[in-house]
This record gives structure tokens, sequence and C-alpha cells, in this order.
């Protein structure tokens, strides 16, 4: 099946054709569609479904989508919906480097002295195609270290250490990471019902 990918998140789309094998994955600007897709639900599963439903509608193709994000337990929950905005939203200006960077050094700070590290991260995957609207969830577990280990994956990924595979997500090589991964669960649900 040829099915749009609703994020223009080249790791993501990676991700999404190496876990989706079998069928045809397009970018979203590849299916021609130039947007933004303004994301206000107020958890992933909403984000998820506003985005795929965004897609769908704006190219007539079935449209799959992934809201995720990282989800520290001291810090009640955060990053979580706004992982991918930490550092912007919370200490605009503080720190120097990219996206990710910043996110990582911000992550680093507000857990300086902390004792409980546990963390998860959670992906809504959703399925949106004129006559089904699925939405499923995948969680991975595990803590986040007090400084950067290892080069691959993109976001939190070198930070976070994950108890199923005894080190890091930027550490595991692809194939590794997708077999536990939130991402990986989510949408290995989603493959099963299309
Ligand atoms: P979204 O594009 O709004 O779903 O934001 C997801 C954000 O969560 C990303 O920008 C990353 O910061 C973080 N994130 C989600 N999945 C992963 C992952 O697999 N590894 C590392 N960070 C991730």
């Amino acid at each position: 099946m040829k099915i749009v990918a609703a994020t223009s998140n080249e790791h993501k789309l990676r991700e999404f054709r190496m876990i989706l094998w079998g069928h045809e994955i397009i970018s979203a600007a590849e299916a021609g569609f130039t947007g933004e897709i303004e994301e206000k639900g107020v958890n992933f599963e909403e984000n998820a479904l506003i985005k795929a439903r965004a897609i769908y509608r704006a190219t007539g193709l079935p449209a799959l989508s992934d809201d995720s994000g990282l989800c520290v337990n001291a810090l009640g929950g955060a990053p979580g919906i706004y992982s991918a905005r930490y550092a912007e939203k919370y200490a605009p200006g503080k720190f120097s480097g990219g996206k990710d960077e910043k996110n990582r050094a911000l992550l680093l700070k507000n857990l300086e002295g902390v004792e409980d590290r546990s963390a998860f991260f959670c992906c809504a995957a959703a399925f949106v195609d004129g006559t089904r609207e699925l939405v499923r969830i995948g969680k991975v577990y595990g803590h986040i270290l007090t400084c950067e280990k290892g080069k691959g994956g993109f976001g939190y990924d070198p930070l976070f250490f994950s108890d199923e595979l005894g080190c890091t997500f930027a550490e595991a090589g692809e194939e590794q990471k997708n077999a536990v991964s939130h991402r990986g669960r989510a949408l290995r649900q989603i493959l099963k019902e299309i």
C-alpha cells in the first residue's frame, strides 16, 4: 500500500520505512503537502490524529503519523508532548547548538542532583484512510544518563539508556532500536491491522 508519512523528520521517516517494510512510504512533501499542521492536542494520541487527518484530507492517500516524546518521571512526565520544543519553550536562548543539543542540555540541567532518573518514550501512531481511524500506543522504558553516550539516532537518544537493550538508543543499531522502541511498537500494531 502507498502510505503518506505525516512527518518531515528524516530520522523518523527512515524508521517508518524500516518498520513498515512491504509498504511504500512517501513523505508528506513527496505527496505534495507543503503546509504546516498546528499540533493543538493535549496528548500524543490527539496530536497524532490531528496530523494523520490533515495529511489524508490534503492528499487523499492513506496517512500515517506519529506523535512521540520522552516522559521523565521526576519531572512529572516532562518534556512529554513538548519534547521537540523543550528548550525553545522553557529556556529560550540559554543553550547553544542545534534543537536536539539544546533539548538534551536542558534535560540534563533539570535533572541535576535528581536520583530517580527513570523515564519512558511514548509514541502514538495514527492511521487514517477515509474508512478507518486507528491510533495505537507504544512505550519503551529506561533511564536518563548523566552524560551522553553514542553517536547514532536523534533527539534524546544519546541520553536514553534502554533497560531492554542495556545501552543507549544512540549506541544501538537501527534494527536493535526499532525492535524495542516506542515507534516500532506502535507502528507494528498498526501494521497488523491494515
Ligand atoms: P514530534 O515530532 O512532535 O512527535 O516530536 C517528537 C520529539 O520527541 C522529537 O523531536 C524528539 O525530541 C523526541 N523523540 C521522539 N522519538 C524519539 C526517539 O526515538 N529518539 C529520541 N528522541 C525522540
